[in-house]
């Protein structure tokens, strides 16, 4: 079955194959673009699903506060999604691994997390984030992105109730199985 359940420190930590833009969870993650524009992938999924509601509000944040500085994140209201919430983060643009890219990747699922805990949201999904457009490679981001959160996780124990990674494709859903099962051995 494509789903993986884990429990760290009190949260659940739940791999699943599946659209991030059907999940009924408190906020979705969106891999957004430092403009906060639609754009393509993930994120034109999630604007379009979401609608005029979420576009506008992202559009707003974009003109008050710029461009979102890569790792950071912001939260909007998620207007049509059964998720209530959409925490946008900029994930790195691969370059070969040495630009700092798993740092930054990890900051980016951090900063949605400790979002998330700041507005008392219990449960999150992610997409994965920089694999798609931004060239990241899947197997070393879900490394860094199941490490990312299991740290977080153990950090601030009992603060959310679960997180999901939502797999878009059958292959992703084996990498983020296969990285997950890599951690827990070493
Ligand atoms: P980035 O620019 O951060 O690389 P992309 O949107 O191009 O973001 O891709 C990130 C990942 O999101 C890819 O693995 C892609 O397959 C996946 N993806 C695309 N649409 C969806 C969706 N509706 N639900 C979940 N994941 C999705």
């Amino acid at each position: 079955m494509e789903r993986v359940e884990r429990e760290i420190a009190g949260t659940k930590l739940v791999l699943v194959r599946g659209d991030i833009t059907k999940q009924e969870v408190e906020a979705i993650v969106n891999a957004a673009n430092p403009d906060l524009t639609p754009g393509g992938g993930v994120s034109g999924a999630i604007h379009r699903a979401g609608g005029p509601v979420v576009t506008e509000a992202a559009a707003k944040i974009r003109k008050e506060r710029g461009r979102l500085p890569t790792g950071e994140a912001v939260l909007t209201p998620g207007g049509n999604l059964p998720a209530q919430y959409v925490i946008h983060t900029v994930g790195p643009v691969w370059h070969g691994g040495n630009r700092g890219e798993a740092e930054l990747l990890a900051k980016a699922y951090r900063s949605c997390l400790s979002l998330a805990v700041q507005h008392g949201i219990k449960t999150v999904a992610f997409p994965s984030i920089s694999t798609g457009a931004y060239g990241y490679p899947v197997p070393e981001a879900a490394r860094v992105a199941l490490r990312a959160v299991r740290d977080f996780l153990r950090e601030n124990p009992g603060k959310l109730k679960e997180v999901r990674f939502v797999l878009f494709s059958p292959a992703d859903f084996a990498e983020y199985r296969q990285a997950l099962e890599e951690l827990e051995r070493v």
